[in-house]
């Protein structure tokens, strides 16, 4: 499997059509190739790069993103994309654990990197556009010459990326991916699913360095599609590009979303080229997807359940967004999922187990080859081929999906597991409240008590009882939360999703500071 061979194939067959298009610059296939295959060559000859290695790039949506990716995987390397919202600390933990030889910055990232970077040893550095010193120049690497095509690239360098999980639960874990498993999920399956062909255009609202952007990314250099990529998420812009770009898939967090929501009321008119919808990372709100289809009807929405380690999983069709609005939908074909019980064992339909996911070989088809330098963490994880995701979910008996909540986050409380999901989703059913959030503390009762961080509508009132009060009328009294906390904004990573290690750090830094 070489995308050396996709994109050569695209450039020879439609080299003039735009591969990937961000503000003003423009590239075509022809151009991407080419420039590629360049940078490729100096990466080996300029900056060492031999297959294996990892390569860095702490970049923002760029086309020198998109550029430096591709020659790195084109150079036998290995492309580690590295998010911009991620702290200092973050940025430092990916590049101790990567420890790559060389790191695409950019004048947005060059402070980060250099704080990241000094108690490490040195890291050769590749600065993209102005207002960057660095080791070496992308566009003086780029004028080296004419590449001496193709190069050698052993077989087996099929990994391409260590991708690093969103750090929700924890430090993020770097997993091995390869070319492999992005041919399977977002060439063999999206391609399948959607009818995807070389006339869409994606557009890409997430980083790239995202796995829900990177999904973008690799629709483009599969399908020949074309990738329009927002430097940062801006509704109104992500409204104009679909109109003047003639946007075809759009993909998307719930929370870009629910802040598209106004343009695509105000103007659905803008969004007629627009047929493929996707919404992945977390789960999507109903009165959002409510709202987004009823003002785009002609446009198929879909959403998913997907893991870094796990790739592809489920996923939920327009017309079951409805019928089926609690679950993640049905298992994609090529993927199995069993539920498995505390004592190992697989749980009976409607019984609630912990979802394990495999799909062929580790590195083939839809499951990571490995974590990154992490044997431990491989062998808990990767049990006989299947993923032990650390999400609890039931299936109903026409194979629907349905996820209760991580392991890490249920609440033990006097011998029942309360899912901190249901309660959130009670909370959050209040006119009030914009977003709730459910941790459990400790309680020297019952082990661990429920304790809900509510984030309200603005101008909105509502007090702790209130909350409560809510709660008892739509769950088991004993589920219904010992503790509300009000706050201005929930902790959010940088795809959106709340973390709750923080509020875990909240509750215990106030509680002992009291
Ligand atoms: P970390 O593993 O570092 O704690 P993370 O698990 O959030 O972070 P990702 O691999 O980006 O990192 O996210 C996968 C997780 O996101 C899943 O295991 C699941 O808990 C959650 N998730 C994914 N899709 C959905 C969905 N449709 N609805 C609800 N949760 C989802
Ligand atoms: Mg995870």
């Amino acid at each position: 499997m070489k995308f050396a061979s996709f994109l050569a194939s695209h450039a020879a067959t439609m080299g003039g059509k735009d591969a990937v298009v961000c503000g003003t610059e423009r590239l075509s296939f022809a151009e991407l190739d080419k420039q590629t295959t360049r940078l490729a060559q100096a990466l080996r000859d300029q900056a060492n790069v031999t297959p294996g290695q990892r390569v860095a790039i702490y970049l923002p949506n760029s086309v020198a993103f998109v550029r430096a990716f591709i020659a790195v995987i084109k150079a036998g390397g290995i492309a580690v994309p590295v998010n911009l919202p991620l702290s200092v600390p973050e940025v430092a933990h990916i590049l101790s654990d990567c420890a790559p030889q060389a790191v695409f910055i950019s004048e947005a990232t060059r402070v980060n990197f250099a704080r990241a970077a000094e108690a490490g040893p040195h890291i050769l550095s590749i600065a993209c556009g102005p207002g960057c010193e660095a080791d070496l120049r992308q566009d003086e690497l780029l004028d080296a010459g004419e590449p001496r095509a193709p190069l050698d690239i052993p077989f087996d360098a099929d990994a391409c990326m260590v991708g690093y999980t969103s750090g929700t639960t924890g430090r993020a874990k770097g997993v091995v991916l390869t070319q492999s498993n992005y041919a399977f999920v977002n060439g063999y399956l999206n391609g399948w699913h959607w009818h995807l062909t070389s006339n869409d255009r994606h557009l890409c609202t997430t980083p790239l360095a995202h796995r829900t952007g990177m999904a973008r990314l690799m629709n483009m250099i599969l399908h020949g599609s074309t990738l329009v990529v927002m430097p940062r998420f801006d509704a109104s812009e992500a409204a104009r590009l679909v109109r003047e770009e003639r946007i075809t898939v759009l993909g998307m967090v719930p929370t870009v979303g629910r802040m598209m929501l106004q343009e695509v009321e105000a103007r659905p008119e803008d969004f007629a080229s627009l047929r493929v919808a996707l919404v992945t990372g977390e789960a999507f709100p109903l009165v959002v997807k409510r709202r987004l289809c009823d003002a785009l009807p002609h446009v198929r929405f879909y959403s998913f359940y997907a893991m870094t380690e796990a790739g592809a999983i489920a996923w939920l069709d327009s017309d079951e967004q409805f019928t089926h609005p609690d679950s993640v939908g049905r298992v994609w074909p090529g993927v199995d999922v069993k539920l498995v019980g505390d004592t190992g064992e697989q749980v009976r339909v409607g019984q609630v187990g912990e979802i394990w996911v495999r799909s062929g070989e580790p590195g083939c088809f839809s499951t990571m080859r490995e974590y990154f330098h992490r044997p431990e963490d491989t062998a808990k994880t990767l049990r006989n081929g299947w993923v032990a995701t650390g999400d609890m979910g039931r299936f109903d008996e026409g194979g629907y999906l349905y996820l209760m909540d991580r392991k890490k986050d249920m609440v033990l409380s006097g011998g029942y597991n309360i899912y901190s999901k249901e309660v959130e989703q009670a909370i959050q059913t209040h006119p009030a409240v914009r977003d709730a959030a459910v941790i459990g503390v400790p309680d020297h009762l019952f082990g661990e008590a429920v304790a809900a961080y509510v984030e309200l509508d603005d101008g909105a009132h509502l007090d702790a009882q209130g909350v409560i009060d809510h709660c008892r009328e739509r769950i088991a009294s004993y589920k219904k939360p010992k503790y509300v906390f009000f706050v201005p904004a929930l902790p959010r990573n940088s795809t959106g999703k709340v973390m709750k290690t923080q509020l875990r750090e909240l509750y215990h830094s106030e509680t002992t500071a009291a």
